[in-house]
């Protein structure tokens, strides 16, 4: 049986969606060259590129804005969202950034000499890209419970922990520079990282006095997982479980375009150290502006704000991640393979599975991308070896341990016909698999390539 929890909000502003044909699809994709960021929004029906920054914002969170204090420095409004984040995090020092990656551009060089390694449970692709300009090198060590996309496992988002000390011990510990746990681990299919794990691989870090990162893009959606899966958590409150994953780390960058429901913003959290703290703030000023700013506007500050109260609501969780747990249920009747159990963020389809026939350089994931805009308008991505950029010394493509194509769901965006729609495309495109090929890169550049290469068929 199908379930799906109604949403726990009205809707009081529209925005009309125009649906196009399949011969303008047809047009569109081929001007975009075969990449789907090249579309024009308007050509697309339901936009499941991302979840990021495409969120629905609330009544409260708007009013929030109208609030706001644009002063430069010291303005109220960066004063509520240091608040609102202590009381969240628990965490000493907060510094606001204009999204993820930025957070991550002034983090990362400062933990990273050239020539070390980052070890993560899975590196988000602007995670290993700024790894790379610091000079060093993303390892990925997820368990292997995560390559099963038949089978249920709990949190096929864990670090595999007894490779991490084997990864160690191998590497030497001077040479690991920093260890980072996605929460949830986006690159695995939206997977969670438990509650046990990340205690232990913090413990591994202490141990070894190698500071430990939380990704915390999705650290909402991680801890309704936990609280629904795991053993010793169904009566604690979402707070109380963020808390406490937090407190297996010793910093933290975040893309708050996910669960802090807004559309433009980032955060670094440091736990308790002011040297490392006075550090992050030498960086911010130059790169992102005052650090009571951190490159947004003061109305941004005050939506961030607003957005992690509203992100951690468990009603609208449980909504959420309902979601992607209603279209998983949609396509397992279908018989189509997608990574089971649905992450929370997206559904990731095995494009290996549903495209045996394309080998990994000619990029199954991102030709049933194609495919699901061409046939019905919904615009997904490749999350597989399209999106890996060749090796810098060899030149050669590196194969993904998984091919995906990630369909994410932003938040309070798309209803449930939405995502009967999307299904009937799915079905459709998998019934008649056979007719899609392979893509060839025909330019792209070095780092991040995914967003701009320019591809075309392979014939
Ligand atoms: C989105 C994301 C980032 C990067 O954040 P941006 O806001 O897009 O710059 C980093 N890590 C994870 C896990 C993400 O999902």
């Amino acid at each position: 049986m199908s379930t799906y929890l109604p949403e726990p909000f009205r809707i009081k502003m529209v925005e009309p969606l125009k649906m196009t044909t399949r011969e303008e699809r047809l047009q569109y994709i081929k001007e975009a060259k075969y990449n789907l960021f090249g579309l024009k929004s308007d050509g697309v029906y339901i936009d499941m590129l991302t979840d990021s920054g495409t969120n629905a914002m609330s009544d409260a969170q708007w009013s929030r804005m109208m609030l706001a204090d644009e002063s430069y420095a010291g303005a109220r409004s960066y004063h509520r969202l240091i608040e609102v984040c202590s009381d969240i995090f628990a965490y000493d020092y907060f510094q606001p950034v204009h999204q993820g990656r930025a957070a991550e551009k002034i983090v990362y060089p400062l933990l990273l000499k050239k020539g070390q390694v980052s070890i993560s449970n899975m590196h988000f692709d602007t995670t290993r890209g700024h790894v790379g300009l610091a000079g060093a090198r993303p390892v990925d060590c997820v368990v292997a419970e995560a390559r099963d996309t038949e089978n249920f496992y709990p949190f096929k988002g864990n670090m595999d922990t007894v490779r991490l000390e084997a990864l160690i011990e191998e590497y030497g510990v001077a040479q690991v520079g920093v260890i980072v746990m996605t929460i949830t681990n986006n690159s695995a299919g939206g997977q969670p990282v438990s509650m046990a794990n990340l205690k232990e691989v913090y413990a591994i870090a202490q141990k070894h006095k190698i500071p430990l990162v939380i990704d915390a893009a999705r650290f909402a959606e991680n801890a309704f997982f936990i609280k629904e899966r795991e053993e010793g958590y169904g009566d604690k409150s979402i707070k109380e479980i963020v808390r406490e994953m937090f407190s297996y780390g010793d910093a933290f960058t975040m893309s708050a375009k996910k669960d802090a429901i807004i559309n433009m913003g980032g955060l670094i959290g440091i736990k308790n150290s002011a040297e490392f703290y006075e550090q992050v703030k030498g960086l911010t000023v130059p790169y992102e502006g005052f650090v009571s700013y951190g490159g947004l506007s003061g109305r941004d500050l005050e939506a961030m704000a607003q957005g992690l109260l509203e992100g951690i609501d468990e009603d609208f969780l449980a909504y959420y991640l309902g979601q992607s747990r209603y279209l998983g249920e949609l396509l397992q009747k279908a018989g189509v393979p997608f990574q089971y159990p649905t992450g929370g963020h997206a559904i990731f389809l095995d494009a290996a599975r549903i495209l045996p026939h394309i080998p990994y350089y000619e990029f199954p994931g991102q030709s049933l991308a194609v495919a699901l805009y061409t046939e019905g308008g919904v615009r997904g991505c490749d999350i597989g070896s399209y999106m890996l950029d060749p090796d810098p010394e060899t030149g050669e493509q590196p194969q993904s341990e998984m091919e995906f194509t990630r369909l994410c769901i932003p938040r309070r965006v798309y209803t449930k016909s939405h995502l009967e729609y999307v299904a009937k495309v799915i079905v459709e495109v998998y019934k008649k698999s056979e007719e899609f090929g392979g893509y060839r890169i025909v330019k792209a550049p070095k780092v991040l390539r995914h967003f701009t290469a320019e591809l075309e068929p392979v014939k």
